[in-house]
């Protein structure tokens, strides 16, 4: 299927390639078929043009020529969203960060970094390693997703329990508005108390107020130590128990707090080959737990400390402590693998939701029963970064499961609702959720962001018919 504009169109592409130049876009079949659908959706259309500027003020013209045209953009980063929202939709000129690639600068002093919106999550982590620090923000997709697309997500990720979501590690950002305006919050000030923080609409608003062009990302002192466990624990209370004793006895050295349910255990153990489970699946949770800090010594032995207080009290009935590079690299593959069964098991469902930790033993015993009352042989896992409130569930209900998607997001958002968590934790909404957004968010909270939307997109053409 191709994707065409309406009338009048011929002038406004040909203005497009004139403000990016020959390299700047491509067309027709030489648009890849990745920038065609995200790792989620099922919608898979071509852009009318794919376009690639090269700096800040480029963006701003395409914007500008859009507003003018009232031309409808779908923004796009490194393509590894799971909401649908970066997939163009019929009629949408696509706006790639891919040739904005720079690292900017570094700066020790305020320790930070100044990124172009395109660069990779990776490459950013290893350019801050090499100056001896650290970028905290980390996901699978950290080869191909990219800065941009981290920030117009708020992307969560496996350390947010120590440093945060993606907004917590911003302190700039530069964004150009729906009318080509560019909005120049580029500075690298902490304390920065100066009204309201502009920055945050555009993070996390998921291209839908502004396109993030250049970001000042917060760096931290990199770790010297790293000491991961994984406990066999016999119910959720006792789970939510550890993770208030693991946050009071490491205090700011607990980096992680991953929880993988018997069920997700086992088809890691049956479908994942390359992860190989550190224990036998007979108990109810597995979890990941990790220490970092700047005093090797004194923190192992801090950590042991607490994991046998933990034995002691109870808490845990088996521990496998990871103090190798190599050992611990085999915890995190296997909490890593529950994102990879999906080959061994066939399609699964996905779902990112997020509640309070004492609701969920309850939640993952609610979500089966309620599930096996429709489909008694349905299979389903859950695991997620328990220590941040966020679970993760992945289902499939036989053959047709992907004719059940809607009944199975009833289910689910439908206990969300009752136990009032939020349909999505760190994913997004895109336009695979946004008719559950109600189910999270009040009628005055959407109006409100109805209200900005009008404000700062007037035309609408920024990712219309996202998040709302
Ligand atoms: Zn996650």
């Amino acid at each position: 299927m191709e994707s065409t504009l309406g009338e009048g169109s011929a002038e406004l592409l040909e203005q497009l390639k004139s403000i990016v130049g020959p390299a700047g876009y491509r067309a027709g079949s030489d648009i890849e078929a990745k920038n065609y659908k995200d790792v989620m959706g099922a919608r898979s259309v071509p852009p009318v043009i794919l376009l690639r500027p090269s700096d800040t003020q480029q963006v701003s013209d395409i914007l500008r020529a859009c507003h003018a045209a009232n031309q409808p953009v779908a923004p796009q980063g490194g393509m590894t969203g799971l909401v649908a929202a970066a997939a163009p939709l019929d009629g949408e000129v696509a706006l790639s960060f891919e040739r904005m690639k720079n690292v900017v600068e570094i700066d020790r002093f305020t320790s930070t970094m100044t990124v172009e919106a395109g660069v990779e999550l990776q490459k950013i982590q290893e350019q801050a390693d090499e100056h001896d620090l650290l970028f905290p923000l980390d996901l699978g997709a950290r080869g191909s997703c990219t800065i941009g697309g981290n920030l117009s997500t708020n992307a969560g990720g496996n350390r947010v329990i120590r440093y945060g979501m993606t907004r917590d590690l911003v302190v700039g950002v530069e964004a150009v508005l729906a009318d080509g305006t560019i909005i120049d919050g580029l500075h690298k000030l902490r304390k920065n108390n100066t009204g309201y923080d502009l920055k945050q609409l555009f993070i996390g608003s998921e291209g839908t107020l502004g396109l993030i062009t250049r970001a000042v990302l917060k760096l931290s002192p990199k770790p010297s130590s790293q000491v991961v466990a994984m406990c066999g624990v016999k119910d959720f209370d006792k789970v939510a128990n550890l993770l208030v004793h693991a946050q009071s006895y490491l205090g700011s050295n607990l980096s992680a707090f991953e929880v993988i349910w018997q069920n997700t255990y086992k088809l890691i153990d049956e479908h994942v080959p390359h992860a190989t489970v550190p224990i036998a699946d007979h108990y109810s949770f597995y979890v990941l737990i990790e220490s970092m800090g700047s005093n090797a010594d004194r923190d192992t032995e801090l950590f042991i400390e607490t994991l046998s207080k933990a034995t002691d009290q109870g808490l845990v009935e088996e521990v496998i402590l990871a103090d190798s590079d190599t050992k611990i690299k085999n915890l995190w593959t296997v909490r890593d693998g529950a994102a990879e069964v999906y080959p061994g098991v066939g399609y699964m469902h996905t779902y990112d939701v997020s509640l309070n930790v004492g609701d969920m033993g309850y939640f993952g015993e609610e979500v089966e029963k309620r599930l096996r009352i429709v489909w008694p042989e349905a299979i389903l896992g859950l695991f997620g970064h328990i220590g941040d409130g966020n679970v993760h569930i992945i289902i499939r209900t036989g053959k047709d499961t992907a004719d059940h998607h809607l009944q199975i997001d009833e289910i689910i958002y439908g206990l969300i609702r009752e136990l009032q968590g939020a349909v999505s934790a760190e994913h997004g909404i895109g336009l695979m959720k946004k008719q559950f957004l109600s189910y999270s968010k009040s009628e005055s909270e959407i109006a409100l962001m109805k209200a900005l939307k009008q404000t700062m997109d007037p035309q609408g053409i920024l990712n219309p018919g996202r998040v709302f």
